[in-house]
């Protein structure tokens, strides 16, 4: 039996236990981790943490870029945000729907990298992918759960994420917390840039991207305002479904007045 989880210390390096994951952000497309929570991830990794990425389209159907070009582009941002692992399914881009089969899929990889934190697109936005992502993550967690899943055993035992939370970014919505990023925003910020296809000077689609000297400072602004909201210089914002629970008043953070 392993031993009881100790959320405070992360595994001692070079001991790796297992090749699964301890957060893992599931998105429906590529760069879209590193547009709302890239930031968070590399937080986590800095503290110990083994992170992991899944994306569930494989970019077919952009404006730009060819799939086997952000295959190369999703591989090296993970380089760059310092992710153990990162993988995508093969949900159609621009169609990815809530079906059974698709839930499926997800529940495999999450009983292969049995990951405690999950991290999943805010329910409502512009893009239909991201709120459908939201839903389809959180009942496919829910079903890798599920002993009697109709799932081969080699895809391991079954597995519920302990927590599960919204990275709300572009949503009209007030975060529950924010994760302070400060340390780690250039970083992030030279992961989104890794998508040359996406965000490089170009002309094809110039009427629907953001030139690449403007995504500095549209990322950085975003970043600002959420960590104006907690007092800190730069921070990405979720939501979380369930009440929190205070141990002691004394520690909590961010000052009042
Ligand atoms: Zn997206």
């Amino acid at each position: 039996m392993p031993n009881a989880f100790d959320p405070t210390s992360a595994p001692a390096s070079g001991v790796d236990v297992f090749a699964g994951v301890d957060i893992l952000a599931i998105a429906a497309h590529r760069d879209d981790v590193e547009q709302t929570c890239g930031g968070t991830l590399l937080v986590q990794q800095a503290l110990g943490w083994r992170t992991g990425i899944l994306d569930l389209t494989r970019g077919e159907g952009g404006t730009r870029g060819t799939a086997a070009e952000r295959e190369a582009e999703a591989n090296a941002a993970a380089k760059i945000l310092r992710v153990s692992h990162r993988e995508a399914l093969d949900l159609p881009d621009g169609n990815v729907e809530n079906t059974q089969a698709n839930r499926l899929k997800i529940a495999a990889v999450l009983r292969r990298l049995r990951p405690r934190v999950i991290i999943l697109p805010y329910w409502q936005g512009r893009h239909p992918d991201h709120y459908t992502v939201a839903t389809l993550g959180y009942e496919a967690c829910f079903q890798a759960g599920l002993s009697k899943l109709d799932l081969p055993a080699e895809f391991g035992a079954p597995h519920r994420p302990y927590k599960v939370l919204y990275a709300s970014l572009y949503a009209d919505v007030r975060p529950t917390f924010v994760v302070d990023i400060s340390e780690h925003i250039e970083t992030r910020l030279q992961s989104l840039l890794a998508y040359r296809s996406q965000y490089g000077a170009q002309s094809a689609g110039a009427g629907l991207f953001v030139p690449e000297e403007d995504i500095r400072e549209r990322m950085f602004a975003t970043a600002r305002h959420y960590g104006l909201l907690a007092g800190v210089r730069y921070a990405e914002p979720f939501v979380q479904k369930e009440v929190a629970c205070v141990g002691n008043l004394m520690t909590l953070p961010v000052a009042s007045i």
